[in-house]
C-alpha cells in the first residue's frame, strides 16, 4: 500500500493540494467539517483533472486512478494513518491552533504536521502541539496544480529531519521548494499583499476604475493578472486575514488593510468563490 498524506480543509487550496498529492501516487485523506464542502472540493478536483484529459495531458483511465486515491471524509480518526498531514483550513489563528491541537492528539508521534498558512507563525502552531520539531510550513501557491512554488518555512523548533522529509515530498510533487524564515507573511505575501492593498486604495480613492488599475499592471508591468482580479482569485477574506497578521505582527501602519477591502468582506463579497468581489462572476 502506498503512503498516506492527510489534507485538512477541502477549500481552494486543500482540494488543489489533494489533487497534486494523489497525482504523485500517494493515497490522500481529505478532511473537512461538512459533506457539502467535501463535495465542492471533489467537484473542483474532477473539473481540473477533466480539463487535463481534454487537453491530452492525462489519460482518462489515469484520471479515475488518481480520483480513486482520494478519500474524502468528515471523520478525524482516518488522519491517523497519514505520515504527513497538510493543514489548509481558514486563515485564522484560533481555528488553526485548534486543528493542530487535535492533530497532535490523534496522529502517531512521528507524523509531520505541515501548515499551508499564508502568514501565521509556524512557531505558534508548533507550540500548540507536543511535537514542535515536526511542525513546518508548506505554503503552496494558487492554483496548486499549476504553480511550481512551495515556500518552506521552519519554525524555531522544526528539526532537520522534518525539513528534509518535506523537501523530498515537494520534489516528488514536481514542485520547487524555496526556504524562508518564520516572519509574518513570509516572503510571498509580504511582497504581494501591500501591492494588492495599494491597488484597492487606488480604487477606493477613485484614482482609476477597476479595469484601468488591472490593465495598467498587466500591460505596464507584464503581470499575468491585475491585482484586483488576483485578489478576487485568492479570496478577499484571505487577503484581509493576511494583511491583519502582518499589521499586528510588525505593528507598522503600512500594512493596514484598505477600508474598502474590509467593507467587501463584511458584505460577504469574497471574490470568485462567492460570485462577487471587485468583479462579478
Ligand atoms: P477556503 O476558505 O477556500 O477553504 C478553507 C476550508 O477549510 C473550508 O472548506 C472550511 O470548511 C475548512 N475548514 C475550516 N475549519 C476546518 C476544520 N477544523 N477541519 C477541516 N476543515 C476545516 O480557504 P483557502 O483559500 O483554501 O485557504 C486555506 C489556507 O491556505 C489558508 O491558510 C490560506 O491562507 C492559505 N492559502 C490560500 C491561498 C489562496 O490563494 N486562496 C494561497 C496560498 C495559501
Amino acid at each position: 500500500m502506498s503512503e498516506v498524506i492527510g489534507v485538512v480543509g477541502a477549500g481552494t487550496m486543500g482540494n488543489g493540494i489533494a489533487q497534486v498529492v494523489a497525482r504523485a501516487g500517494y493515497r490522500v485523506v481529505m478532511r473537512d467539517v461538512q459533506d457539502e464542502f467535501l463535495e465542492r472540493g471533489l467537484a473542483a478536483i474532477e473539473k481540473s483533472l477533466q480539463r487535463d484529459v481534454e487537453k491530452e495531458r492525462l489519460a482518462a483511465d489515469e484520471k479515475d486512478v488518481i480520483r480513486g486515491r482520494i478519500q474524502a471524509t468528515t471523520s478525524l480518526e482516518v488522519l491517523a494513518e497519514a505520515s504527513i498531514v497538510i493543514e489548509a483550513v481558514t486563515e485564522n489563528l484560533e481555528v488553526k491552533t485548534q486543528v493542530f491541537r487535535t492533530l497532535d492528539q490523534i496522529t502517531p508521534r512521528e507524523t509531520i504536521l505541515a501548515s499551508n498558512t499564508s502568514s501565521i507563525s509556524i512557531t505558534k502552531l508548533g507550540a500548540a502541539t507536543s511535537r514542535a520539531d515536526k511542525v513546518i510550513g508548506t505554503h503552496f501557491m494558487n492554483p496548486v496544480p499549476v504553480m511550481k512554488l512551495v515556500e518552506v518555512i521552519r519554525g524555531i523548533a522544526t528539526s532537520d529531519e522534518t525539513y528534509e522529509k518535506v523537501r523530498t515530498l515537494t520534489e516528488k510533487l514536481g514542485k520547487t521548494a524555496l526556504d524562508c524564515q518564520d516572519s509574518p507573511g513570509f516572503v510571498s505575501n509580504r511582497v504581494l499583499m501591500p501591492m494588492i492593498n495599494e491597488a484597492i486604495f487606488t480604487l477606493y480613492e477613485g484614482v482609476a476604475t477597476r479595469e484601468s488599475i488591472d490593465g495598467i499592471m498587466k500591460l505596464g508591468m507584464n503581470h499575468p493578472m491585475g491585482p484586483l482580479t488576483l485578489a478576487d482569485f485568492i479570496g478577499l477574506d484571505v487577503c484581509l486575514a493576511i494583511l491583519n497578521v502582518m499589521h499586528d505582527g510588525f505593528g507598522d501602519p503600512k500594512y493596514r488593510p484598505c477600508p474598502l477591502l474590509r467593507r467587501y468582506v463584511d458584505a460577504g463579497w469574497l471574490g470568485r468563490k462567492t460570485g462577487r468581489g471587485f468583479y462579478e462572476y
